[in-house]
């Protein structure tokens, strides 16, 4: 059994944890150095000793744990767990149901009531993240309860809890069940992704921009060029070339994204020859497209929060509106700049106001033609906004 306390919340945090806020922090604690590890399950009580919720005590650059409950008397078991999987595929019915996508989050977080741990379904397999340690320690009854809830053909897993909360790379991501083939084909609106479950801590594809590429794919592709910049696996040229672009160009900084990008094209029967994928700083390769004078119909801006080149760091926050001027300059009238974010620490509001400003300075007019934030499957915790990262902007340059 986990080992329990009792904490008393300050009186300036009580009214938030009432109200639902999943994320425990230190600072809202009055006794918090009463916990000795990760893992401990922690009863949250105010200041006339109320109880409020329960949560367990987990590290991550977020904060120290998260709220699983607000009763007192609930066991975090197998029985709890199952309760919390089961309600998550009931909420994702549609997209087990759907055979022309095989690759979703069944369970994300705090969203579905469990903050520290998400479950991906490829095709059968599931991969488990483990966000801390706490999650970690009950990750038996964890995995207990899962296999008690889906029909699996594998199940692999991730820990993404290093000192600075990063992949922990020690070769044990296969847990149980078949192992799955590498590739692995999973399907997304009807096109194939080629997934590796294996292969350190991302698997070749990011689920959360699946209505973003089929948005591309259906209604802006057609017999349009376009750039593809952080391209990782290329996953946009795909769709992209599956929605008949004229041509597109992935570029992304890593080595690796050639032979990836390959893959996705050959698996989905798309001659690789008549695209282009280059290996370069995107800030290089814009210099580059301008000297040559090349212009794009679409260009797709999809950049980490963070990234660090030989030349300099990139930073979302500080550095969005310099990367859409770059891509204002090279791309045609009437073009579309698919302006993407993953950065937690601004919201819609300032990227917009980074959007604006961009055009301002490059002397250009624009138009929002739609606006996607995450997909349902990465269900969000209502009292916890803050994890709805995702911001994508689909922008037509109209000067
Ligand atoms: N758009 C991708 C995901 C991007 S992940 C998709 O849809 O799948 C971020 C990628 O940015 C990584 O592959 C990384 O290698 C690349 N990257 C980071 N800094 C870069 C830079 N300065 N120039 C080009 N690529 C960069």
């Amino acid at each position: 059994m986990h080992k329990e306390v009792n904490l008393t919340i300050k009186p300036q945090y009580t009214d938030e944890y009432k109200s639902g806020y999943p994320l425990i922090t230190k600072e809202s604690i009055a006794n918090f150095d009463k916990i000795v590890s990760e893992g401990t399950i922690i009863n949250l009580f105010d200041n006339n000793k109320k109880f409020i919720c329960k949560g367990y005590h987990g590290n991550q650059n977020k904060g120290h744990g998260w709220v699983l409950s607000s009763t007192l008397t609930e066991k975090i078991d197998v029985s709890y767990f199952v309760s919390k999987i089961k309600a998550a595929i009931v909420y994702r019915a549609d997209f087990y149901n759907d055979v022309n996508t095989t690759a979703f989050r069944v369970f994300n977080g705090e969203g579905d009531g469990v903050g520290g741990l998400t479950i991906d379904f490829y095709e059968k397999y599931y991969l488990v993240t483990w966000y801390s340690i706490g999650i970690y320690t009950l990750k038996d009854t964890i995995l207990d309860a899962l296999k008690s809830c889906v029909d699996f053909k594998g199940i692999y897993q991730k820990k993404r809890f290093d000192e600075k909360g990063q992949y922990k790379d020690d070769a044990d991501d296969f847990i149980c069940g078949e192992k799955a083939p590498t590739p692995l084909i999973v399907k997304e609106s009807g096109e194939n992704f080629a997934v590796h479950l294996d292969d350190g801590p991302m698997v070749g594809v990011f689920l959360d921009q699946r209505d973003v590429r089929k948005t591309i794919r259906d209604k802006y592709a057609k017999g349009k060029t376009v750039l593809n910049t952080f391209s990782y696996t290329g996953a946009f040229s795909v769709f992209a070339a599956c929605g008949k672009s004229q041509k597109t160009t992935s570029v992304d900084l890593a080595n690796r994204s050639r032979s990836k990008t390959k893959e996705q094209f050959n698996v989905n029967n798309i001659n690789v020859e008549d695209q282009d994928i280059v290996v370069d700083d995107i800030f290089n390769y814009f210099k580059f497209a301008i000297k040559k004078q090349l212009r794009f119909d679409i260009v797709v801006l999809d950049p980490p929060s963070f990234a660090r080149s030989k030349k300099r760091t990139f930073s979302a926050a500080k550095d969005y509106t310099n990367l859409l001027k770059d891509a204002i300059a090279i791309t045609n009238k009437n073009g579309i700049i698919v302006a993407s974010t993953n950065c937690a620490n601004f919201g819609i509001m300032t990227f917009r106001d980074f959007i604006s400003k961009a055009f301002r300075e490059s002397n250009k007019k624009y138009k929002i033609e739609e606006t996607f934030f995450l997909p349902k499957d990465f269900k969000v915790c209502d009292e916890f906004q803050e994890s709805s990262y995702l911001k994508v902007v689909f922008i037509r340059k109209l000067s």
